[in-house]
């Protein structure tokens, strides 16, 4: 579909309400565009902590006491933190979460420059548009919104922006164990909905669970030689053979609740083929035709249990040598409940011989569980969602990736990706070149966050 046709499909969508509260929407689209203008990107010239001082100087002038929002510096970035008092001092605070660093961008390779905010045919195009300053914008107007409105919440409402959880995720941990003691926390950089190419939205999920993300080196030494006489113990040849053990293996297939509500939840927006597997996977995760299918395609094979594949590999150090040295990195996203030790035993099983070494090399990672679909987020989710989508169902998710919930969850807070932005399957582009959203969501999406943080902040 054109552009312009999208456009007024989606005018034309009853789904969309007109805009509810234009000032608040006028200041989302305003902070977002001024957001994307800041290089909040890891490395020299970071501008995090200058995007940090912005959105605090928005958030001061919208209402909240100054030295209740803290802009502290780390390394190259920062992270804010903005705390909104509430009338119950002993009730546990409600933590939004977010980040505002972004994946770096070559302006050479984008069509338009990335730092350079442009809203053009319904989108607001740059670094950031959709992973994640549109929704950071969308949270600060909210908050801002409620304050003008003179809500009073019950328990605190804490805004939190992480400066890194694109690269190191050390800001993230730091903030993550400081509201250790919080309700609930919820992750606007999760969730979100899908778009149909008609442009009418087809469902939202909450990100209610991760996979954990892990590496593992695996190394062969020999004692190497002359290569003019070559030996049956070759480092390259053996660690190669491994490595095609381990992409020939598939680990067993599982399913949690989260899985089970999703695959029974999407089945009916699939095509024939997958409708069947989602819903026979979903009654039985045995059911070998169901796995074939699934484990088949990219987008979900991530979905039906932990997959490990080789990502980078080197060996040798001269044309003229026996190797005396091949490594690998086997990368892993390991279904929650499963340990990072129990799946590196395993590919130790796989990979059938002695000579490789494993080693474990996660960084900046924690194995977490699920979180329970709790009935109040769920409630209050539906409620906000009926506001601004009416009738558009919801289901919940296992995110492939790894966020700044899995910092909440090691904590035992439980995290909910609510983000309420849609977009096509087919206009993803987050991380990649000529990043976009559309900004339709802008009103529907503050409509949703006033009554999201009113109902689980009183
Ligand atoms: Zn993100």
């Amino acid at each position: 579909m054109k552009l312009a046709a999208f456009a007024l499909a989606l005018a034309a969508s009853p789904a969309l309400a007109a805009p509810a509260h234009p000032a608040a929407e006028a200041r989302a689209l305003e902070i977002a565009k001024r957001a994307i203008t800041f290089r909040s990107v890891a490395g020299p010239g970071n501008q995090t902590p200058q995007l940090a001082a912005y959105l605090k100087e928005q958030l001061v002038k919208g209402g909240f006491a100054d030295a209740d929002v803290t802009v502290t510096s780390i390394d190259d970035t920062a992270y804010l933190i903005a705390r909104w008092r509430g009338a119950d001092a002993s009730a546990k605070p409600l933590v939004i979460s977010g980040h505002i660093d972004v994946v770096e961008a070559k302006p050479a390779d984008w069509r338009r420059d990335p730092f350079t905010a442009v809203v053009e045919n319904g989108y607001l195009y740059g670094r950031g548009a959709t992973d994640m300053k549109l929704d950071a914008a969308l949270v600060t107007a909210a908050l801002i919104e409620l304050k003008r409105q003179g809500y009073q919440p019950r328990r605190d409402i804490v805004l939190e922006f992480s400066g890194d959880e694109e690269t190191t995720m050390k800001t993230s941990a730091i903030i993550a164990k400081q509201f250790a003691d919080a309700e609930m926390a919820l992750n606007v950089d999760g969730g979100g909905g899908l778009l149909g190419e008609d442009g009418n939205p087809e469902y939202l999920t909450i990100g209610a669970a991760e996979k954990t993300y892990a590496d593992f080196e695996l190394t062969v030494t020999n004692p190497g030689g002359h290569s003019s006489a070559p030996r049956k113990a070759n480092a390259i040849y053996q660690l190669s053979a491994a490595l095609v053990r381990i992409g020939g293996y598939r680990f067993t297939p599982r399913l949690n609740a989260i899985t089970k509500a999703y695959f029974e939840g999407a089945a009916a927006r699939q095509t024939p083929a997958l409708a069947a597997a989602f819903r026979a996977f979903a009654k039985d995760p045995t059911d070998k035709a169901a796995i074939e299918t699934l484990a088949s395609d990219p987008a979900y094979v991530g979905q039906i249990g932990t997959t490990c594949v080789a990502t980078m590999l080197s060996g040798g150090h001269a044309l003229n040598a026996l190797p005396q040295r091949a490594t690998a990195n086997v990368n892993c996203r390991i279904f929650p409940g499963v340990k990072p030790a129990e799946v590196m035993a395993e590919l130790r099983k796989v990979a059938a011989d002695p000579a490789v070494e494993f080693k474990d090399v996660t960084e900046g990672s924690s194995p977490t569980d699920a979180s329970p679909l709790r009935p109040d987020l769920m409630a209050a989710v539906k409620t906000a969602l009926g506001k601004a989508y009416p009738g558009v169902p919801i289901f919940p998710a296992m995110s492939s990736g790894a966020s700044d919930s899995m910092w909440f969850r090691s904590n035992g807070v439980p995290s909910y990706g609510v983000s309420p932005v849609f977009i096509k399957a087919s206009d993803d582009f987050s991380h990649g070149l000529n990043e976009r959203t559309p900004v339709a969501n802008i009103a529907p999406a503050i409509t949703y966050y006033l009554s999201l943080f009113t109902d689980l902040s009183k």
